[in-house]
């Protein structure tokens, strides 16, 4: 096979022993790599029903078909297990010299079962497989592991992806990072905590063989240049960041815990006065001519030194979110979210829920004591030292930081029992994974995106913000169309998400970002890499196929339509203010909306799939175990 290895390296933590499966071509085909393959080898390996901190919930790697050839933005893998903050698959991706390092290994995907009963880290070098005592690792941020390991081995070959200590703590919504990317969201740091497993790193000293390297480097040259224009010009020079602006203009900028669309500080937190103030340098991920990453720091005042790359997510949840028009402590929020470990968009969002907590009277100051923290916090909106106190005490599971660790649907579960409350109404969640940074209440495509999403609140799985943004549809409204729309959204996504390219490089195949300007080229790139045939029609079921084992694997741990929701406030609270007040996505709305998406999608009417989609996609097996 040429592009894969073929070998799925599969590790017992419990057992300290480790095999290799090959996979046949066709199971390649099918799935091809990043979240569509790591799912699937979820789907295969965990115990149905497990709870998501028991040893029956692996850690499945998939790398990406492009990882380790010239392909720009081709250096990613997925990673995924069942996620701790929404019971259902939690399928995240990163990507950079760790992908890189697994496929020079000779491995497409990883597969981690059990649990260890001592804290260790991997180091697969090459066919080899050892478990390492991690004691020393204990308590060190995730870049201070990944370099304490390189120092161990000598070797800056050696590439780790590593929990900090939020991950150590089982903080629900950790992360796992690795050459300073995150694969976020969904708790996989979390994950690894329970199973007592620090880091895994990798030396690769394979190459890695494709069909016709010539056509593969030239067209990866075309892809390099045109990559260096206009089209990404948003992200090359101010970052995703610009967006601040952009949503506060059309009333969408989350603010205060998504009271409101527009916040009157955000100049001061926008993408153009990040690049005034505080850039020091571009950074990229390997394999990548775009260089999104924003790198900036606090030069001066209580959080000088703070530095991380900031994008627009993380930074929208941490400063309007939380009513905080100070970039310092915008900043510094995100290096704690970033060095511990911790999901900022999560955090962000628990933390503005906490604020409105107190603002409301459920939680007072001293609810907020702890040792670093001995007179409590009065953590109204806009207190940027309390949020990053805060933030610390959940990294740490200090005082209240150990409910608030648990998430925002988690935590209102907890206050409002014991406070007889109803902080539920502003607890900002969809399964459990707290929201992204576009107010869905007047953009009614991205609500239903948003509500049927597999992996809870998030944006990078719908991307159906972007028909309503570009006023593709009148985003206030809903009509028969948007079923059909969001599901084309998110299995366009999905393609992206599974082979996996970053998504900043979808206009720069033909200068146009849909499927007709994108899959024919991508569909030569996957030819040249395994000598496969692929036409159209085969690009665009990669995300069909993605997207169906993710809704497979959730039916199998009992999912249901009411599952599919949105958060009470956008249902029955609309903003007061700017182009998007008034609006609210009412349950017939909703109820109307899930209905023509599930028809979109061929499901029944209780959004289940039907068995023959399934034989048709390839599936037999998934038929077998959830078809209808
Ligand atoms: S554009 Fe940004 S996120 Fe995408 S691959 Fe490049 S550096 Fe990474």
């Amino acid at each position: 096979m040429y592009g894969y290895s073929g070998n799925i390296l599969h590790i017992d933590l419990k057992e300290r022993s480790h095999w290799v499966e090959n996979k046949p071509e066709e199971w390649y085909k099918t799935y091809i790599g990043g979240v569509s393959m790591a799912t699937r080898l979820c789907w295969e390996n965990i115990e149905v029903g497990c709870d998501p901190y028991s040893p029956g919930n692996p850690v499945c790697f998939a790398n990406g078909i492009f990882t380790g050839t010239p392909v720009p933005v081709g250096g990613k893998y997925g990673l995924a297990s069942k996620s701790p903050m929404t019971g259902f698959i939690g399928d995240s991706l990163s990507g950079s010299w760790f992908s890189i390092a697994m496929k020079r290994a000779q491995y497409d995907g990883i597969v981690i079962h059990d649990a260890s009963e001592n804290w260790i880290f991997l180091f697969i070098d090459d066919e080899r497989v050892e478990f390492l005592p991690a004691d020393k690792l204990l308590g060190l941020g995730t870049y201070e592991t990944e370099e304490a390991i390189r120092d161990y081995f000598g070797d800056d070959q050696v590439r780790s992806a590593t929990i900090g200590p939020a991950g150590e703590h089982m903080v629900r919504f950790g992360n796992v990072t690795n050459d300073g990317r995150q694969a976020g969201r969904t708790g996989h740091g979390a994950v690894w905590g329970s199973k007592k497993l620090k880091a895994v790193s990798i030396r690769g000293t394979h190459g890695v063989t494709v069909a016709d390297p010539d056509t593969l480097l030239k067209m990866s040259f075309d892809i390099t240049e045109a990559s260096q224009g206009k089209d990404t010009e948003k992200y090359r020079i101010y970052g995703t960041s610009t967006n601040v602006m952009n949503m506060n203009k059309l009333g969408l900028l989350p603010t205060r815990n998504y009271t409101e669309g527009v916040f009157e500080f955000a100049e001061l937190v926008s993408g153009e006065y990040l690049d005034e103030h505080h850039k020091v340098k571009v950074i990229a991920c390997a394999q990548c001519p775009i260089a999104c990453e924003q790198m900036s720091m606090v030069k001066q005042g209580p959080f000088a030194g703070a530095m991380t790359g900031i994008e627009y997510e993380c930074l929208q949840a941490v400063s309007s979110n939380c009513g905080i028009g100070d970039m310092t402590a915008a900043i510094r929020l995100i290096d704690i979210a970033d060095r511990s470990g911790m999901d900022a968009m999560s955090m962000g969002v628990t933390i503005s829920y906490a604020m409105e907590c107190y603002e409301r009277g459920v939680l007072k100051k001293e609810d907020f004591i702890s040792e670093r923290t001995p007179e409590g916090i009065e953590l109204n909106f806009g207190n940027g030292p309390g949020a990053v106190n805060l933030a610390l005490m959940i990294e740490n599971r200090e005082g209240i930081g150990a409910i608030l660790s648990e998430g925002t649907r988690r935590a209102a579960e907890y206050f409002d029992k014991e406070r007889n409350a109803e902080t539920y109404k502003w607890a900002m969640n969809i399964k459990g994974l707290e929201l992204p940074g576009y107010d869905a209440r007047a953009l009614k495509t991205f609500a239903v995106g948003l509500a049927v999403g597999t992996r809870g609140g998030c944006h990078n799985r719908s991307a159906a913000y972007d028909p309503d943004i570009k006023s593709e549809t009148n985003r206030f409204t809903v009509d028969e169309t948007r079923g059909k729309v969001a599901a084309s959204s998110e299995e366009y996504a999905a393609v992206y998400d599974t082979l996996p390219m970053c998504k900043f490089i979808r206009r720069c195949f033909t200068g146009k970002a849909d499927r007709a300007g994108a899959w024919p080229a991508i569909a030569n790139l996957i030819n040249a890499t395994t000598g496969w045939h692929f036409e159209y029609d085969d690009v665009d079921l990669i995300g069909v196929r993605a997207h169906t084992i993710k809704k497979a694997f959730n039916i199998r741990e009992g999912w249901k339509a009411s599952d599919d929701d949105l958060p009470w406030r956008w249902k029955h609270e609309p903003m007061t203010i700017g182009p998007s007040a008034g609006h609210v996505v009412t349950d017939e709305e909703l109820a109307y909306l899930k209905k023509i998406y599930y028809e979109a999608k061929g499901w029944t009417e209780e959004g289940l799939i039907p068995k023959q989609l399934l034989i048709d996609l390839g599936m037999e097996d998934v038929a077998e175990e959830i078809g209808v």
